[in-house]
């Protein structure tokens, strides 16, 4: 059973988004709910193409004013 077919939150969800880095995946609910990069302040080779990212970044951008990190 491969990790990156799988949603690492839902294990009974298909993946439809892949971290390329760790190889692990996130179903349709948690792209569009809580996309989460695990490690979104240092260099990741595959960001440039990463859906995971774009959408959390996205979301960051949504939430302007909310957490406040610098
Ligand atoms: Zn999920």
């Amino acid at each position: 059973m491969s990790q990156a077919d799988t949603c690492r939150h839902h294990p009974h969800q298909s993946a439809v988004a892949l971290c390329q880095k760790y190889g692990h995946g996130l179903c349709a609910r948690c792209l569009e709910e809580d996309p989460a990069c695990p490690d979104p302040d240092i260099y990741c080779k595959y960001r440039p193409q990463c859906l995971i990212h774009f959408n959390y970044k996205e979301r960051r951008r949504q939430r302007r004013g909310h957490g406040g990190d610098s």
